[in-house]
């Protein structure tokens, strides 16, 4: 029989459960045990729901209160120092929340022993997803062993109500290559000193009766590192040796195996699976090398998107697999797991009717899973409708007039290469600049939010439920921009923002200004704890029908003679945090944006506004999984961002931002971009990455983020004053910034306004200290 799997379930709950749960209890709202029980409940119904949509092998473990590899960390043991651990026993809640978001002083994390300073983890993009894990820090001190066994919890969770699930783990080698080492070193190197308590979680799954556990290992579709292969072998023999009777499925997912098809396929498992939605043309190969006492799992519906699948083409692929010799034992799964898409199409009555049925959410794929599965083992005819609606409703798609504008395709031909070039070259512009913007040495600027505080959302819910007529609504958030305009003049912030009170989200508020996009009312993806996004969904072509923020920069503007920075969304971010039709080149479709911010950005210029930000905080998750791949990407990627922005003259001053990138690998091609100034994350890691700006020479300005604002904690201006002396010690101060790490719209004005100040009290304490000869150029080369 064909079984129908899912490999992971989306966590956040269907009405965002978790993120209430969560953040109830960090308010101190409810007790540990009450959230206990909230994830429980979100457990059994995705356990209920996916059984009854059909799927037999029911993921358990995939869950996690923040972070599936943080929680995987901490279950083996892997836990630095400084976090309340006593070194016995599970990881408290107190440690597991101080490692993903810093302490910050409260009544439990003393009582945990957790010290006030303790900064949070690392927090990196999860592959070339928008999901975000903690990077576990390891040391060859470390004692990995199985500190709590979650996999068989979670399974016995399920087996007490009738489920019998299968457990999903982070493969060891995988986890080592996501993780980091702190006393240098490489992680693989721990293999041999992980591999015991990771058998020991798989023994006792075997003593459970777990028959199937599922080991991810994504990294396998990646350019493997040197010694991965080896470590891989080792890994899965040893792993083998342990839990000789349990059926271990190898996952790999977000690409093709590549040079790794091999390898993965001698391993000693007992099944493995595929994404055939990003790299269909792996199968032939597989079933050419997988010895035939495997069994395979076709992840035939794409995980990461939220079109309907072409079931017709899955059923060749599927007909394929059977035909080879795989016909009775076969699984058929998404292609990843289903964290990366909205729970269900079922709320979202506020569609286009004909958009909606292409679409599948994570429920609607499983029941194409559980349909395909079915065909393999019944035959099409068994489900001849819905193959009749597949195909019914992708004709009509490719039919759909309306996805095409010809003006859009117009305006794309007549690109020429000067509109992806400023006027001037960096240093001409950065002396207009710095003749017209006047600014100190380390000028303070932030990323551009503040506080969207429950007041703010008040008033737009008001404004949605028709309590507050639009321009009721206008005059508040006029009202809001205006008081932090003149707090941002108090404290001495040097480049001003308006706040983008009026924004709800930096995509959706340009999507829903630009023609081609559609929202969802409740399609909630996670991002990182708590944190979810509701991307919207690109159907058609881009275009922008009037200005988007002229208005808002313009008003901030004319409360102030210090310069009002501008915010728009870059491109590739939008492309890239949005869900996008697959019918054109994502090239295309970027390029369609970078039209329309273009537009903008010179409507801001027209305006008055004399600097302009274009956030790209999604250019490096865009960035292919294989080098080889990167090139491409990286060429339209440059020239989208280029193309936005090399509208304006050289007096016009461009800032990008950036958060939660590893620049070293991409540095020439941020440079590349061309921006006059870019803010990037760096606190959390310590200025690490500014190593990267540093060997390469980079170019351009830069404000390294002194604060971390991911956590609550507010640094003092000591701190941030060391982090500023550390990044003039490696960059030109001249060209140097000071700014936090990201937008400050997730934290309470209660931490804003202090950290700010000691961030102006920071900036002004370095200028004293770098004399003003180490600064004063507008190029700002130190003489040196
Ligand atoms: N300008 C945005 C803000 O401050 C940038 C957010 C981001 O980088 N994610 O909110
Ligand atoms: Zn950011």
């Amino acid at each position: 029989m064909t079984i129908a799997a899912n490999l992971g379930y989306p966590r956040i709950g269907p009405r965002r459960e978790l993120k209430t749960a969560l953040e109830a209890f960090w308010a101190g709202r409810i007790t540990e045990a009450e959230l206990h029980a909230a994830a429980a409940g979100i457990r059994a119904g995705a356990r209920a729901r996916q059984q009854g949509l059909g799927i037999s092998h029911v993921p358990s473990g995939d869950f996690a209160l923040y972070d599936h590899v943080l929680e995987t960390a901490c279950a083996l043991a892997a836990i630095p120092e400084g976090y309340g651990w006593s070194g016995e026993g599970p990881a408290s809640l107190a440690t597991l929340f101080a490692l993903a978001r810093g302490a910050r002083g409260s009544e439990a994390e003393r009582a945990a022993g957790i010290p006030r300073g303790a900064v949070a983890l690392e927090m990196t993009k999860w592959f070339d997803t928008n999901y975000h894990y903690l990077v576990p820090r390891l040391s060859a001190r470390m004692r990995f062993r199985l500190l709590e066994n979650r996999w068989a919890a979670a399974f016995r969770e399920g087996a007490g109500q009738g489920a019998r699930t299968r457990p999903v783990l982070l493969g060891p080698v995988s986890f080592l290559l996501l993780s980091k080492r702190e006393d240098g070193g490489h992680p693989l190197e721990l293999l041999p000193a992980l591999l015991p308590a990771y058998a020991e979680a798989l023994r006792a799954l075997a003593e459970d009766g777990v028959a199937w556990v599922q080991m991810d290992e994504p990294c396998l579709v990646t350019d493997l590192p040197a010694g991965a292969a080896d470590a891989y072998a080792r890994a899965y023999r040893a792993l083998a040796e342990a839990a000789p009777g349990l059926g271990v499925m190898l996952a790999t997912y977000f690409g093709g195996l590549g040079d790794a098809l091999a390898l993965a396929c001698a391993l000693p498992v007992a099944g493995l699976h595929l994404d055939l939605a990003r790299a269909p043309e792996q199968l032939g190969p597989v079933l050419d090398a997988l010895p035939r006492d495997r069994w395979l799992s076709l992840g035939l519906v794409d995980g990461r998107n939220v079109w309907r699948a072409d079931l017709r083409r899955a059923l060749a692929l599927l007909r394929q697999a059977a035909g080879a010799g795989f016909a009775r034992r076969l699984m058929v799964a998404p292609s990843c797991s289903l964290l990366h898409v909205p729970h269900s199409l079922a709320p979202e009555d506020g569609l286009d009717p004909t958009l909606r049925r292409r679409l599948a959410f994570a429920d609607e794929k499983l029941r194409e899973v559980a349909l395909l599965a079915r065909a393999a083992d019944e035959g099409e005819e068994a489900i001849a409708a819905a193959l009749a609606e597949s195909d019914a409703v992708l004709a009509e798609a490719r039919a759909d007039a309306r996805l095409h504008d010809p003006a859009v395709a117009a305006r794309l031909a007549a690109v020429t290469p000067e509109m992806e070039r400023r006027r001037s070259p960096y240093p001409a512009r950065a002396e207009r600049q710095a003749a017209r913007l006047r600014l100190p040495p380390l000028p303070v600027t932030s990323i551009g939010s503040f506080p969207q505080t429950a007041e703010v959302r008040a008033l737009r819910a008001r404004l949605a439920r028709g309590e507050l007529d639009e321009a009721g609504y206008e005059a508040e958030i006029r009202r809001l921009t205006a008081e932090a305009v003149r707090w941002q003049e108090e404290i001495g912030v040097d480049m001003l923002v308006h706040g983008e009170f009026e924004r709800n989200d930096m995509v959706k508020y340009f999507a829903e200004r630009l023609a081609g996009f559609a929202f969802t009312r409740h399609g909630w993806v996670q991002s990182y704890g708590s944190r979810c996004v509701a991307p919207p969904i690109i159907w058609a072509d881009v275009s922008r029908p009037a200005p988007m923020t002229v208005r808002w920069s313009s008003y901030a503007q004319s409360l102030t003679q210090r310069p009002m920075k501008g915010m728009l969304t870059g491109p590739v971010t939008m492309l890239q945090w949005s869900f996008a039709r697959t019918d054109i080149p994502r090239e295309t479709i970027c390029r369609q944006i970078a039209l329309a911010i273009r537009d903008e950005v010179q409507e801001l210029e027209a305006a008055g506004i004399p600097a302009i930000q274009i956030d790209e905080p999604a250019f490096r998750e865009g960035l292919p999984l294989r080098r080889a791949e990167r090139p491409d990407y990286l060429r339209w990627a440059v020239a989208c961002f280029r193309l936005a922005a090399a509208g304006v003259r050289d007096e016009t001053q461009i800032h990008t931002h950036m958060c939660y990138s590893e620049f070293n690998d991409i540095i020439e091609h941020i440079a590349a971009m061309d921006a006059d100034v870019i803010s990037i994350e760096t606190a959390r890691s310590d200025m690490e990455l500014l190593r990267a700006f540093q060997d390469f020479d980079y170019p351009n300005a830069i404000g390294p983020g002194v604060w971390d604002i991911h956590s609550p904690r507010v640094p003092s201006a000591e701190e941030m004053a060391a982090l500023l002396r550390r990044a003039a010690g490696r960059l030109p101060a001249g060209r140097l910034w000071a700014n936090p790490d990201c937008g400050l719209k997730t934290r309470g004005w209660e931490e804003v306004r202090p950290a700010m100040a000691n961030l102006v009290a920071a900036a002004r304490r370095l200028r004293a200290e770098l004399g003003p000869e180490s600064v004063a150029d507008g190029r700002g080369r130190p003489e040196a």
